[in-house]
């Protein structure tokens, strides 16, 4: 893979913060997308802006509009509340329908445009909160789909999909941007960057694997 080029789906977080380290570390020119679809924060666009300067990182940022117009969710409705995840319930009103589906096959036209291979996606399992499009089924079933509908050999790369979110800490360590991963990324619900609110579902699953992390590391 050293001497290939990828494109990472990226959106200033930090699953695919890390994902964008560790795909300059296993590839020869590493590209990132990212797409405005409406999000509460602004604030996420440009954490990504800043991440991909820092790592020399090219950039594109894709206007997504159409999907909140589409479904409704509270990420993009201000007028929501987030929920939480409930175990057996549906998954919470965080989910934006078909989201990790449209950015991987628009992710993959312009990796074609550009002669680029690899996508590489932070989704996973471990950590699963009730999101389809996380499920390393529907990664495979896409990547095929993605090589059909476009006649190229795609490979879909998810680093993250069997790690939990204490194992994504320590990979970012491992990968030299554990400083850059905790201050930088936006992971918050509520749009604040590094470590957030510390009340929202999200904070609440960043924070704990932190802290379980730096725990470990101290042993
Ligand atoms: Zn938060």
């Amino acid at each position: 893979m050293k001497k290939e080029k990828a494109l990472v789906v990226f959106s200033g977080g930090q699953d695919s913060t890390t994902c964008l380290f560790w795909a300059k570390k296993n590839f020869a020119a590493v590209y990132a997308v990212a797409f405005d679809y409406g999000q509460r924060h602004r604030v996420e666009l440009d954490a990504a802006r800043i991440i991909a300067g820092k790592a020399e990182v090219p950039l594109h940022v894709f206007n997504m509009d159409l999907l909140s117009q589409l479904t409704v969710n509270s990420l993009t409705d201000t007028t929501m509340n987030v929920e939480k995840a409930k175990p057996d319930e549906r998954p919470p009103n965080t989910l934006v329908e078909g989201r990790n589906m449209l950015f991987l096959t628009y992710a993959a036209i312009f990796a074609k445009e550009h002669n680029i291979q690899h996508l590489v996606t932070g989704v996973g399992e471990a950590d699963f909160s009730g999101y389809p499009d996380c499920r390393n089924d529907f990664i495979v079933s896409l990547n095929q789909t993605l090589n059909l509908s476009m006649d190229y050999p795609y490979s879909i790369h998810t680093p993250l999909m069997w790690k939990n979110k204490t194992q994504i800490w320590q990979l970012a360590d491992e990968l030299g941007v554990f400083e850059i991963v905790k201050d930088e990324t936006v992971t918050c619900y509520n749009g604040i960057k590094g470590k957030g609110c510390g009340e929202c579902p999200a904070c609440e699953l960043r924070n704990r694997g932190l802290q379980n992390y730096l725990e470990e590391r101290k042993e």
